[in-house]
């Protein structure tokens, strides 16, 4: 059999007993509510890791490094990582672990204790994110990021498989609602695969889901993302109805309503699942000035 010419180095991954080894060594119980579920094969790091088509020149944040797993993998294939992790006992031991693992590159590691939802400020502008995120707060964490950080030019992040769905949905589909289309206001988002429950311990109960994504510029529009967020939530805090009733609150009556989606040039007898963020955009824009008067 040929050899290719120049084989890389196959660099070592945590697996299963490594995982609890260290996991035992920390005395770690991992919590749901943080969504603590590590991965311990080593083939499902190299896909995602693959997956996110990185440029070796490229920082990466990575958020929840837990015991460090995908970390390793993306040091092989970045120049720098920072990881952004909330539980402190994981962050205080991830620098021993890369140190271990990756001595060559483990100056390439920084490490940051905070809250991924909140964290407005890194060592080093990361142009990708990837991340196996905890489920529960995946989507506010992605909008969170890309929104506070304008370097951030793409990413591949491992979420629920049901929460992929709905982050890579486009106008009429089921799945399509308020991350669909807050998302798109930064990125547009495609699903790229489906990871089965034994390649985690703890295993959770449902499958996870890629999705990856590459930012685009915000539809051009006067009205800020605030105000288009607005208009979203509002859209569907109430999906079943027409656009013109879920908006009435908004605009201040049904009646407004139907004159800002006139104005806007959409159907006021649509839902909100019909819509792209260019249409939520326009809407905004031709939100009426609120009455004074009583
Ligand atoms: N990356 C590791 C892996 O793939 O094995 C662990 C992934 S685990 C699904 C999620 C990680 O996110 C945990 O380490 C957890 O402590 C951390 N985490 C949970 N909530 C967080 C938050 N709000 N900000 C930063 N990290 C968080």
């Amino acid at each position: 059999m040929t050899q290719p010419p120049n084989p890389q180095p196959v660099q070592p991954l945590l697996g299963a007993g490594d995982v609890r080894r260290l996991a035992a060594d920390l005395d770690l119980r991992p919590t749901k509510t943080l969504g603590q579920n590590f991965v311990i094969d080593g083939n499902t790091i190299r896909r995602i890791v693959a997956a996110a088509h990185l440029d070796p020149s490229e920082t990466v944040l990575e958020v929840g490094p837990g015991l460090g797993s995908l970390t390793l993998g993306l040091l092989d294939a970045a120049a720098r990582v920072v990881a952004v992790e909330i539980d402190p006992i994981l962050a205080g031991r991830l620098p021993e672990t890369v140190a271990k693992w990756r001595p060559k590159t483990a100056a390439n590691l920084d490490v940051v204790l905070a809250d991924a939802m909140r964290v407005t400020e890194l060592p080093h502008p990361p142009t990708a994110l990837v991340a196996n995120l905890p489920y529960n707060v995946a989507v506010p964490v992605v909008l969170n990021l890309l929104e506070n950080f304008p370097s951030l030019r793409h990413g591949l992040v491992m979420v629920q498989d049901e929460v992929a769905d709905r982050m890579a949905a486009g106008p009429g589909s089921k799945t399509y609602g308020v991350p669909s289309v807050k998302a798109a206001w930064y990125a547009t988002m495609r699903k790229s695969g489906v990871i089965g429950m034994n390649v985690f311990w703890p295993a959770p109960k449902i499958a996870s889901g890629l999705v990856g994504f590459v930012r685009h510029e915000p539809p051009a529009t006067s009205a800020s993302r605030r105000e288009v967020f607005a208009v979203i939530d509002a859209a569907f805090a109430q999906r079943r109805k027409t656009l013109r009733a879920a908006l009435a609150g908004w605009a201040g009556s049904p009646a407004l309503a139907g004159e800002a989606l006139a104005a806007a040039g959409v159907d006021p007898s649509l839902r909100g699942e019909m819509l792209d963020i260019a249409a939520f955009a326009r809407i905004a824009e031709a939100k009426p000035a609120q009455s004074t008067t009583p």
